[in-house]
């Protein structure tokens, strides 16, 4: 139990994690409360002994500059390693090197730039770019939205994607993280054991009181918990879920005002890399595939050349996917590399040596995968990340400010900027 002067972090996450440390560094006693029986949240590395080589169930690349993540990697000593790239793309039946997409990108750019107010996404293409001319932009754009920022394009905001899409941060390659994103958490840890802050797995936190100077913390287990603040982690759709007294007023409307989508990965472990020489190329440097199959977005582990290739599906079409049985899925994936590959589909199921199907949509403790800008998601930002009274303080990837929101980058600062917050306070 925390004493009086502690502070209790909601969530073991990137987020709750860095602030725990940061708390912790400054001598502050600190507890951690997770519901799930590990730590990571949608960060999930799974042991080599699963498919064969280390692989990312959840989070996988380090995208942009990512200072805080890359910070933290060097005081770990944690290489980066960088994804080479060879991008390919599958459509009506052909498969050809590079993305070859926004074809009318300058058009785009031009109407982005003359609109007066934000819209949606799939409003704006209907708007400016509608008609059989534009079917190619539209998809992309379409494309775009769903399968990078797992958005429901009815939603997402016009303004915000343009700004990502036209927006050079300097930094152009992306990495992975040596050992997966669980050798940066796993340091994390380490830090928190060695400043005394605990981690408490498997606790779900019910319900959240404020009052006589402090806050209490109730658990499913019964358990309850004391201390002087509390920081909640948890992801977006599941502040709902926690009864906060006093109550959480607009926040929870301004939750639901704000954009948070789903994903869904395949991953599927084969004998070896049977696909290195199909329909007369060579395909050895191969890193991503886009396509108009259903699972849309496809990767090797390139440069690392292990037999493994992660399906990915974002956006509206997850949900779907993701209700239908694991055979169904790995199903569809077999058939679907069968096409790009040209391979008898009898002959791709002979390699399959192992597959899991990662559904966060249906995670309880996730509910989709991560947030995206709608239109008039800042005010609503702002409105949730708003501590109460000084006691409960907000943080994770969907209520980080910048413009790594949504990534583990923008976990790890708000982690920071809540401790911070609290250290102020
Ligand atoms: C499939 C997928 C792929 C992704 N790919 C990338 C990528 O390549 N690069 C990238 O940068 N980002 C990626 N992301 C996003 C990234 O994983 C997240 O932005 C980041 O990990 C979120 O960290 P967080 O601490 O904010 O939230 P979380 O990791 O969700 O942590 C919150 C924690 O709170 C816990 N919790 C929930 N409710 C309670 C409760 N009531 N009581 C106690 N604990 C509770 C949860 O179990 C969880 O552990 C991906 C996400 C997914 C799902």
């Amino acid at each position: 139990m925390a004493g009086k002067e502690g502070i209790v972090v909601v969530g073991a996450g990137a987020s709750g994690l860095m602030a725990a440390v940061e708390l912790a560094k400054r001598g502050n006693d600190v507890l951690i409360l997770e519901a799930r029986k590990r730590t990571g949240g949608r960060i999930w590395t799974l042991p080599k002994s699963r498919l064969g080589c280390v692989a990312e169930a959840g989070a996988e690349f380090v995208h942009g500059r990512a200072p805080v993540t890359k910070k933290l990697a060097r005081e770990a000593g944690i290489a980066l390693v960088p994804t080479h790239s060879e991008l390919w793309s599958y459509y009506n039946g052909v498969l050809e090197k590079g993305y070859g997409w926004m074809p009318e990108q300058q058009e785009l750019m031009e109407r982005v730039k003359g609109l007066k107010q934000d819209m949606p996404v799939a409003a704006f293409l209907n708007r400016y770019f509608h008609g059989k001319k534009y079917a190619e932009l539209r998809a992309a754009v379409l494309g775009m939205s769903e399968g990078y920022d797992a958005a429901d394009p009815k939603r997402a905001s016009m303004l915000s994607l343009a700004n990502e899409v036209f927006t050079d941060d300097g930094e152009h390659l992306q990495y992975r993280i040596a050992g997966g994103y669980a050798a940066l958490l796993g340091f994390l840890e380490g830090r928190c054991e060695k400043l005394g802050a605990a981690i408490r797995l498997g606790t779900i936190v019910k319900s959240i009181d404020v009052g006589e100077g402090r806050v209490r913390l109730s658990c499913q287990d019964g358990n309850e918990y004391f201390a002087d603040k509390a920081i909640v982690t948890v992801p977006l759709p599941l502040i709902g879920r926690i009864r906060f007294r006093p109550g959480i007023g607009g926040r929870r409307y301004a939750v639901r005002r704000m954009g948070y989508g789903n994903a869904m990965k395949v991953l599927l472990k084969f004998r070896r890399r049977w696909w290195t020489a199909c329909r007369g190329y060579d395909l050895d440097r191969l890193e991503f595939i886009r396509s108009d199959l259903p699972i849309r977005t496809w990767w090797t582990q390139y440069p690392d050349k292990v037999p493994l290739i992660t399906g990915w599906l974002a956006g509206p079409g997850a949900l779907g996917m993701a209700r239908k049985s694991e055979r169904q899925v790995v199903e569809i994936a077999v058939r679907s590399l069968s096409s790009i590959f040209d391979v008898d589909t009898e002959r791709v199921r002979k390699e399959l040596a192992g597959s899991m199907v990662v559904k966060w949509p249906l995670d309880p403790m996730s509910k989709g995968a991560y947030s995206y800008a709608t239109v008039g998601y800042e005010k609503a930002r702002q409105k949730v990340a708003e501590p109460i009274g000084n006691r409960i303080f907000f943080a994770g990837e969907a209520l980080y400010g910048g413009s790594s929101a949504s990534t583990v980058e923008g976990a790890f600062a708000s982690g920071i900027e809540a401790a911070k917050a609290v250290l102020d306070s």
